[in-house]
């Protein structure tokens, strides 16, 4: 590390110990190297000066040379206002201040050449510019024209007179001398192949770029360098794992031959074919397997499951899934009893509802070996529950579970680990998942059941509230089920209540003749149970929910997903949502619900929704629309605080960064070959200052 870059902004001329406290608490910029890594958001073209018979108000921001050849300040009071002329050997046009009068008639000397930057506008017949930024000509200005930097400052930097100007004047001070000292980690010999600017050049260009290629380039190397090294961390973190964590082999099939042969109740797909191959590759190798399956909503990730649980149990060990509510656990328990029931295997569910007696009985048997399969909820991370043998788990929507409990689970068997399987309805863009899960194996189911059909989707304001009725009755009388589901307004509970329970009484009121039922969050997990389950039997033909229903649920007859205030939901839980329903035979409906006024992004989720129902292209449209921070899971992560790539944009640079990463441990996984050294040092670095590298996995 170079103690240059080291140094305190304080000492940079300009900047001093009053500023350098500002810029550490607003915007964490302490060091020579914070700043340089204080990238512009936008760059100003100063490419071009005009000439001023060229000018006209269709240009954007214009700039230009010009004598001031005239000074006046008119008016008084609040009117005040100061007039200049500005003159080329072309013509002549006005500029005009309102604020700052007197400072600026004092800053401006008549006769002086300036650079004039700024907007013109038309004010009557003639043209002027309005508030034009001017400086005295020097040789930096006139030069060949560059590409001018912009910073994001804030309010109060800003009220400092620490503007984005003064930002680019700081790092102007330091860069000619800071340039010896900035070190390319990145091995030479990819540099070379992929053509990447230097380090230290990059650096420069991207705060002063001469061209707008020399920016491309240093835009391309600075993002490929922060994504190569994310992709290193997490590829030598799944790398050491696969080394460190034996996984007990299981390459017995019989049992899996024996269901395949009596009792698989349909065709897989091709998609989940491929996707238990890749499972059955893993739990045979003898090194735990850590994967994470991502497939959309009805796409028939339970069976996949429940065949890999097989693999497990025919190797004479057992199998776990846990769910992140009782709702789901109950309802994989119960899909799973059948198969399981079917094959002569024994199967438990335990959740924190479960009684005392019986989890003693449970504990024994699990201990013994005499069950095979164990549903339930977080309560199977409890320390009491001891398996004779976890061969596999499953952990289904890993984000609602933190990744600290993922852990927990291998800790179960002592030295060999258990497989884990995570399974995700949620689609998670490509960049995302490489990132995010970049230390996982991933598979993807992306087809769906032969035979659906593909659900409608359309939109309607509060005015079609007696048609939507019209067309439940309708559904209702056809022998359908309906969801209604109403947001949960986060800073409210008691509002969320509200909005259910009338939606309820209306319901009651539109329909006496039907059976309607009520799940919310407030209502007591005994009561949500009994609730879900009228629906699922049928006894009930309307379900008014908030979004407890939201994963997992399946009552195969439900046909209608109306979805109330659709404006406040994000993206990704309208898809899940939608995803409720299209699980039977049955042509299903989603109908979104809004307000007349709507956002512009509530507009595009809606409208992206009644087009398609393909979930990775929505999740992609959420990626752009709100950023990776803000996706469902995503949130607990530090892996996504970037300071220059997208991951929204540059997935390209993102794969070659991966595949570059990849090639490279293959050849030194451990970073021992001398041209690797400065990458190793490199990494250690950001290790150490990022404590959350290592709850990753
Ligand atoms: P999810 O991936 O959302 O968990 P499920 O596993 O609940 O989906 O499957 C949704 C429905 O599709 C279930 O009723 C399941 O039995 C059925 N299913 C799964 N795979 C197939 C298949 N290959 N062919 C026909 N139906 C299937
Ligand atoms: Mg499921």
């Amino acid at each position: 590390m170079s103690d240059f870059l080291n140094t305190s902004v304080e000492f940079i001329k300009g900047v001093g110990p009053a500023k350098a406290k500002l810029l550490n608490s607003e915007l964490a910029i302490f060091t020579y190297r914070d700043l340089l890594e204080y990238y512009p958001f936008r760059y100003e073209d100063r490419t071009k000066f005009y000439k001023i018979s060229e000018l006209s108000p269709d240009l954007p921001n214009v700039q230009f040379i010009a004598t001031l050849v005239n000074m006046q300040t008119i008016g008084f009071g609040r009117k005040v206002r100061l007039v200049a002329v500005a003159k080329d050997d072309t013509g002549r046009i006005e500029l005009v201040w309102f604020k700052g009068v007197s400072w600026m008639a004092k800053k401006l000397q008549p006769g002086v050449k300036y650079v004039v930057f700024g907007k013109v506008t038309k004010f009557g017949s003639k043209l002027n510019i309005t508030h034009p930024e001017l400086e005295p000509v020097t040789e930096g200005n006139t030069g060949k024209g560059t590409l001018r930097p912009v910073y994001p400052t804030t309010e109060k930097l800003k009220a400092k007179f620490f503007d984005s100007k003064a930002i680019a004047r700081a790092i102007e001070t330091i860069i000619k001398a800071a340039i010896p000292h900035i070190q390319d980690s990145i091995p030479a010999e990819i540099i070379h192949r992929l053509s990447l600017m230097p380090k230290a050049e990059a650096v420069f260009h991207i705060h002063f770029p001469q061209s707008s290629q020399t920016l491309e380039k240093a835009r391309f190397r600075l993002k490929f360098e922060e994504l190569f090294y994310i992709q290193v961390q997490l590829l030598s973190i799944k790398s050491g794992r696969v080394k460190r964590f034996k996984g007990k082999v299981f390459d017995d099939t019989a049992l899996l031959t024996k269901f395949y042969k009596d009792q698989l109740p349909f065709e897989l797909t091709n998609a989940q074919k491929r996707v238990i191959k890749e499972i059955y590759g893993n739990m045979k190798s003898g090194v735990q397997m850590n994967r994470l399956l991502q497939g959309d909503v009805g796409s028939g990730k339970t069976i996949v499951a429940f065949i890999c649980m097989l693999i497990a149990i025919g190797g004479g060990a057992q199998s776990a899934l846990m769910a992140p509510t009782e709702i789901l656990a109950q309802q994989h328990y119960e899909g799973l009893k059948p198969f399981a029931k079917s094959m002569g295997l024994q199967i438990a569910k335990l959740t924190g509802s479960t009684k005392a007696s019986e989890r003693k009985k449970l504990h024994l048997a699990l201990e013994t070996g005499v069950l095979h399969i164990l549903v339930g909820t977080h309560a199977l991370l409890e320390d009491k529950v001891q398996f004779k043998e976890l061969g596999l788990a499953v952990v289904d929507e890993q984000h609602r579970f933190g990744v600290a409990q993922r852990s927990k689970l291998w800790s179960k068997n002592k030295d060999v680990f258990p497989h884990v399987l995570v399974m995700t309805a949620t689609p998670i863009p490509r960049t995302l998942a490489m990132t995010l899960y970049g230390d996982l194996d991933v598979s993807v189911i992306d087809e769906l059941p032969t035979g659906r059909k593909p659900i409608k989707t359309i939109h309607y304001y509060e005015s079609k509230r007696l048609k939507v009725n019209g067309f439940i009755k309708q559904q209702v009388e056809l022998g359908r089920q309906v969801y209604i589901v109403y947001p949960l307004v986060e800073e409210s509970e008691k509002l969320d209540l509200k909005a259910v329970t009338e939606g309820y009484e209306n319901m009651r009121r539109s329909f006496p003749e039907y059976h309607i039922s009520i799940v919310h969050g407030r209502a007591k997990s005994a009561d949500k149970a009994f609730e879900m389950e009228r629906f699922v039997k049928g006894e009930t033909q309307i379900m008014v929910a908030t979004t407890v229903i939201e994963v997992g649920v399946d009552v195969p007859n439900a046909s209608v997903m109306i979805i109330e205030n659709a404006e406040r939901f994000g993206l990704a839980q309208l898809h899940q949502l939608r995803g409720r329903v299209g699980r039977g035979g049955e042509q299903s409906y989603c109908i979104l619900m809004s307000d007349v006024k709507l956002s512009s992004d509530a507009r595009t989720r809606i409208n992206t929704m009644v087009r398609t129902n393909n979930g990775f292209e929505i999740a992609d449209t959420d990626l752009k629309l709100r950023g990776p921070g803000d996706l469902m899971g995503t949130q607990q992560s530090g892996v996504l605080d970037l300071k220059i790539a997208d991951l929204a944009k540059d997935q390209a640079i993102l794969q070659l960064a991966r595949d570059v990463a990849f090639d490279l441990l293959a050849t030194d996984e451990e970073l021992l070959m001398p041209a690797h050294q400065p990458l190793k040092l490199k990494m250690q670095e950001i290790k150490q200052s990022s404590e959350n590298w290592s709850m990753i996995s």
